[in-house]
């Protein structure tokens, strides 16, 4: 049977990377709200043009029409075969619409929860630097520059630290992210489609061991 693979983690998981793994490597296509969201302000279809709606007057966007986005994405032809689903659903009452929705197409649902420890996480977030100049990305943990505090490639250029990245803020997003997502874990625990895999070490071992998931 095809799935719809709900994958799920926290910032810095790294459950953007193994999605897009999986669609370079396995043709699953990866489907995010992001870009979902995105799309919506060009299109031209009804529903597009109500989104544009909602969106200029400051609303929020529903659940419902959420779903109904969804729905509209997945129906093209990449979407035949099983996808990954990215950034929906974010609740319970999301992850019920979704149930009618693999119903209509005939999938099965399997969440999967990259799991990195909360220490981890904070590393991987607070650690992050980049180069103004030509914007690699470093880590001060695990990527570490070759000199301290400047850019491989452009030792003149001091590297720059997200606003957002403090251990406050990260820490703040972290606690917002387990808030919202607990319920969603519980559902898919309670029945009994929720794997958990290790989102620690490297890129290719976590792969693997999405792909033994999903074999
Ligand atoms: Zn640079």
């Amino acid at each position: 049977m095809e799935k719809i693979i709900v994958l799920i983690g926290a910032p810095g998981a790294g459950k953007g990377t193994q999605a897009r793994l999986l669609e370079e490597r396995r043709g699953i296509p990866q489907i995010s709200t992001g870009d979902m969201f995105r799309e919506m302000k060009t299109l031209d279809t009804p529903l597009a043009k109500e989104v544009q709606e909602i969106m200029a007057s400051g609303k929020l966007i529903s659940d419902d029409i959420t779903y109904r986005i969804v729905r509209e994405r997945t129906s093209k032809d990449d979407t035949k075969g099983s996808y990954v689903l990215d950034g929906y659903p974010r609740t319970a009452v999301q992850a019920e619409q979704l149930e009618e929705l693999a119903k209509e197409q005939g999938k099965e649902i399997i969440a999967i929860e990259v799991d990195v420890p909360r220490d981890e996480l904070m590393k991987r977030l607070t650690g992050r630097r980049s180069c103004p100049e030509c914007g690699e990305i470093y880590n001060i943990y695990s990527k570490p520059p070759k000199a301290e505090g400047v850019c491989d490639e452009h030792p003149q250029t001091p590297l720059s630290h997200r606003a957002d990245d403090t251990e406050e803020k990260v820490a703040v997003r972290l606690a917002t992210y387990d808030e919202q997502t607990k319920p969603l874990l519980e559902y898919y625990a309670n029945s009994g489609r929720l794997t958990k895999i290790d989102g620690t070490g490297d890129i290719e071992g976590i792969f693997k061991d999405l792909e033994g998931v999903l074999s």
